[in-house]
């Protein structure tokens, strides 16, 4: 059975006060300014937030996933987009670790002191859940890259250092794809800022790539391998961003728990009537069964097993959905004031949107886990 460790509650205990303390105040600022909370990562940094999953070499804190997890979620309780930010920072780092001693001591410990942050470029206008057709092209000429194409919906596109790329390296194979590291300030880069319904402090856009010349050193991990490459990695941010969902959820069901507790109708709170305490109930189970699924995901893939690929991507698609529902009924409960901006409910919804539109995708791709490659035409 899954339980906690005393170090762990440690951790949960001591996160979930900091962001209480010093995210919370801020996040509606963020969310409405629509600009990146670089104050807020100098705070996460100073706890060893933005380093948990970098080696200590590297100024990291090399925490495991499962502390990973607790930590994110307590951020989203109370910043949605911080813990996105830590999630996005803990991933590029991770893939970062492949990639040259240069390039890991000029990334890793400014990406654990909160002082970069790093995009990932997957995804193109006509190719999204289908990674394989991106057109993006770097070819070596000498000792460096070329690099022509564009990426699409990128968060942090704006405010990033530099981008981790997914590029075509073989236009002959669908699996020919390399992973590059883009610095943000090379000439031929064009960048167009998107706004978005959800995740407003992250800066979200597309890129286009003009003409890039990149020094061959950039490729990150072995040339046409990135999909392989990059499949532990994807895992964990898929079970962390369902986490993520979870945690801004949670905290939404405990403010509705409370007012049910404290608002009067027909003469009585509004937590004594059934038709809002089985809400609650059921989505506080919900929730708890939801989470499970995530740290049960994030086990199997700190083991390596050989199922961690369907659970991270059930993780990710029932941390959304359940997150969506949790904060959907805790509006109800609060009524009009719920809809309205005083309240930060319609904030969390919007977050937890951007979360369920990146898991829909992946029912597919639990369809292959649980009945095999040869059952479907996707792969
Ligand atoms: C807020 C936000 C931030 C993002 N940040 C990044 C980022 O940092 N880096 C990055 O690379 N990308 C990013 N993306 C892009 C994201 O990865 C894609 O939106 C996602 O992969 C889906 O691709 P798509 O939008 O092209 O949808 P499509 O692939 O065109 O799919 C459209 C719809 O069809 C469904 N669908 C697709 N294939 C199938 C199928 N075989 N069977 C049934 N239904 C299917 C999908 O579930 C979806 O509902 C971000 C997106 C959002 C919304």
């Amino acid at each position: 059975m899954f339980e906690l460790n005393e170090e762990q509650r440690i951790i949960q205990k001591s996160v979930h006060e900091f962001a209480k303390k010093e995210l919370a105040p801020k996040a509606s600022f963020w969310d409405s300014r629509e600009e990146f909370p670089w104050e807020l990562v100098k705070k996460m940094a100073e706890i060893g937030l933005t380093g948990l999953r970098l080696p200590k070499d590297y100024g990291g804190v090399e925490t495991d996933l499962i502390t990973t997890g607790i930590a994110l979620e307590e951020v989203a309780r109370y910043d949605h987009n911080c813990a996105i930010i830590l999630c996005g920072s803990n991933i590029t780092g991770r893939v970062l670790l492949y990639g040259s001693e240069k390039l890991k001591w000029k990334y890793l410990p400014d990406i654990a002191k909160g002082r970069c942050i790093l995009a990932f470029a997957a995804m193109e206008s006509e190719a999204g859940s289908d990674i394989r057709a991106i057109k993006t092209k770097a070819k070596r000429v000498k000792d460096k890259y070329l690099v022509n194409g564009e990426k699409s919906m990128i968060t942090f596109a704006e405010i990033a250092q530099g981008y981790i790329v997914l590029v075509k390296t073989d236009e002959k194979r669908r699996e020919g794809i390399s992973c590059i590291l883009i610095e943000a300030n090379r000439q031929g880069i064009d960048i167009q800022q998107l706004k978005g319904f959800g995740w407003r402090a992250t800066r979200w856009g597309n890129i286009a790539f003009s003409d890039v010349r990149v020094p061959a050193e950039n490729l990150i991990g072995e040339k046409n391998n990135a999909l392989s490459m990059l499949t532990p990695t994807v895992q964990e941010q898929r079970a962390l961003t369902g986490l993520i969902a979870l945690g801004t959820a949670r905290q939404a069901l405990e403010e509705a728990l409370d007012y049910a507790r404290n608002r009067r109708v027909f003469g009585k709170p509004l937590g004594k009537f059934e038709g809002i305490q089985f809400k609650l109930v059921e989505d506080f189970t919900s929730l708890e069964a939801a989470r499970l699924t995530c740290f049960q995901a994030l086990h199997l893939i700190e083991k390596n097993a050989v199922e961690a690929s369907t659970w991270a991507a059930m993780a990710n698609l029932i941390g959304g959905e359940i997150a969506y529902k949790v904060v959907n009924d805790a509006m109800d409960v609060y009524g009009g004031l719920g809809y309205s901006r005083e309240l930060p409910l319609e904030r969390y919804l919007r977050d937890i949107k951007a979360v369920q539109i990146a898991s829909a995708t992946l029912k597919m791709e639990i369809g292959q886990g649980i009945l095999g490659k040869e059952f479907l035409p996707y792969a």
